[in-house]
């Protein structure tokens, strides 16, 4: 896996994380792409440099709420081969804990509220349908599956019993404000984030920082604001093409490695990708590319 002269430490569905120092990683974002938790054998074009660079302009949004683990995506630390789809990061110590913050009621979130009329443990009132806007965002933690399997939801109780109450409720106020922080500048684009989830570490002082990626398709749900309509499901920003075309016409089982994807689909999937970042940032994502192309 390491065509890179560095050390490769570990991979995950989506990114290949490599030892720069005893401080700094080398965060390689792939154009794989993952749907209902299998890894697709069909690469999106581009992908990993979408996600970089929204992720990378996330984080300079954010850096007055919270410190976070981006180093440089422009340095020689990093191997021109994969520039523009990598960042040098701080290696932090991972807290195991996918924060993620709703201010939308749908996917896990709906299904819990209509069997219990609460998100992981946060009571809400009745009458919610799939897409409602809630009264005010809230978190609802999940813990960190390995590769295969599902994220499984917990009450924030269950973060404090195993992570005690100071960092759950520290967990619990960064992510809120880093939602709410992001849904407010999407909107003024015309997206609405509907849930996000956010990965934390800490530094060698013991601060909480930022990590992995922020506010992309893949870690967040965005929709068109202008087609916003509660009672249905959204039309969305991310891999909804390759959702659709797995539970329909691929005639997928559901429960094996899922098909090639066909071109069409790829195409439309990166489509939506580039479209997002550049919806949200205003920039265009060819300067980004052509930045690095160089
Ligand atoms: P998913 O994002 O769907 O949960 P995944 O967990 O398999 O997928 P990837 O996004 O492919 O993960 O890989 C990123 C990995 O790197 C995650 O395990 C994440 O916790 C870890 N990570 C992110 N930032 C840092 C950092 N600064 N230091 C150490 N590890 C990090
Ligand atoms: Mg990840």
């Amino acid at each position: 896996m390491s065509e890179l002269d560095l050390k490769h430490i570990a991979s995950g569905k989506v990114r290949d994380i490599y030892e720069v120092d005893d401080e700094h990683l080398l965060f390689v974002t792939s154009d794989r792409i993952s749907a209902y938790d299998y890894i697709l054998d069909t690469p999106i074009p581009d992908k990993g440099a979408v996600l970089t660079a929204l992720s990378t302009w996330w984080f300079e949004q954010l850096a007055d709420v919270v410190p976070n683990h981006l180093v440089a995506v422009d340095d020689e630390r990093i191997p021109v081969s994969v520039r523009g789809r990598s960042m040098l990061v701080r290696r932090l110590s991972m807290v195991p804990v996918e924060c993620v913050a709703r201010g939308y009621l749908t996917g896990s979130g709906l299904k819990e509220y209509n069997a219990a009329g609460n998100v992981c443990g946060v009571p809400l009132p009745a009458g919610l349908v799939d897409g409602s806007e809630l009264p005010q965002p809230i978190f609802t933690p999940a813990t960190k599956a390995e590769i295969g399997d599902h994220d499984e939801n917990v009450s924030f109780e269950h973060v404090a019993s195993v992570h005690g109450e100071a960092l759950a409720s520290e967990l619990r106020d960064v992510t809120l404000r880093v939602y709410e922080r992001g849904l407010q500048i999407a909107r003024r684009n015309g997206v609405i984030v509907a849930d996000t989830k956010l990965e934390f570490g800490h530094d060698s002082q013991g601060r909480l920082v930022l990590a992995d990626e922020v506010l992309t398709p893949d870690s967040s749900r965005f929709w068109p604001a202008s087609q916003y309509e509660p009672g249905r499901s959204q039309p969305s920003y991310d891999k909804q093409y390759v959702r659709d075309w797995l539970t329909g016409p691929s005639g997928w089982d559901g429960a094996s490695q899922p098909p090639a994807l066909p071109e069409v689909v790829v195409a439309a999937t990166r489509a939506k990708y580039v479209e997002a970042y550049e919806r949200i940032t205003g920039l265009r994502f060819a300067d980004w590319l052509a930045h690095f192309a160089g």
